[in-house]
């Protein structure tokens, strides 16, 4: 995976060492396995599904929640930056590595009990994993875990999960 991951120094802003996933993506290999082992978070020991729906974050977090969803025969749903959504939504402000946003849900998106993974493509400071699990629990759903490519351990992301298992295919 190191290989099909390219840091690019300095992108958005100075000083932020940029994950870029991209080579990954384009590698059907690399993909394939990225996937299924995002995938796992969702199964428990004996293989099977045990959750009813996978929220993926905008952007890079759409492009691998959507196969998640499909490896384990679960619904996707977006969580996307404010504004993008056409009908009502909720919405909850947060700090990123880089900047602030809102993210939004349709309120309609979950159900009241549902249980959901959370995918994404790197963990950093954690804001967008706590805002995304604040989104569900408005809807009456249950975050049951994250599960990301990346974990940038050095940020701490991970206290913000609190007790929300979190499971990352690499920790640098
Ligand atoms: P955070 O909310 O700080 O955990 O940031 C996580 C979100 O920002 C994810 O959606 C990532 O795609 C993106 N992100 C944050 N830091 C980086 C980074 N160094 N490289 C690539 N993406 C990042």
């Amino acid at each position: 995976m190191d290989r099909l991951v390219v840091d690019v120094p300095d992108f958005p802003e100075p000083g932020i060492v940029f994950k870029d996933v991209t080579p990954l993506l384009a590698d059907h290999d690399g993909l394939t396995a990225v996937v299924e082992a995002l995938a796992d978070a969702g199964r428990d020991a004996e293989g099977r599904t045990v959750v009813d729906k996978v929220v993926g974050m905008e952007a890079r977090g759409f492009i691998l929640a959507a196969p998640v969803a499909l490896a384990l025969g679960a619904g996707f749903v977006p969580v996307r930056k404010a504004g993008k959504l056409p009908r009502a939504t909720h919405a909850v402000s947060y700090s990123l590595e880089y900047g602030e946003a809102t993210l939004e849900l349709h309120r309609d998106a979950l159900s009241a009990g549902e249980r959901v993974l959370l995918v994404d493509d790197v963990l950093a400071t954690g804001g967008t994993v706590r805002a995304t699990r604040e989104l569900i629990e408005r809807c009456g759903a249950e975050p049951a875990a994250v599960s990301v490519l990346l974990e940038l351990g050095a940020l701490g992301g991970r206290e913000l999960a609190g007790d929300l298992p979190v499971h990352s295919l690499a920790v640098i």
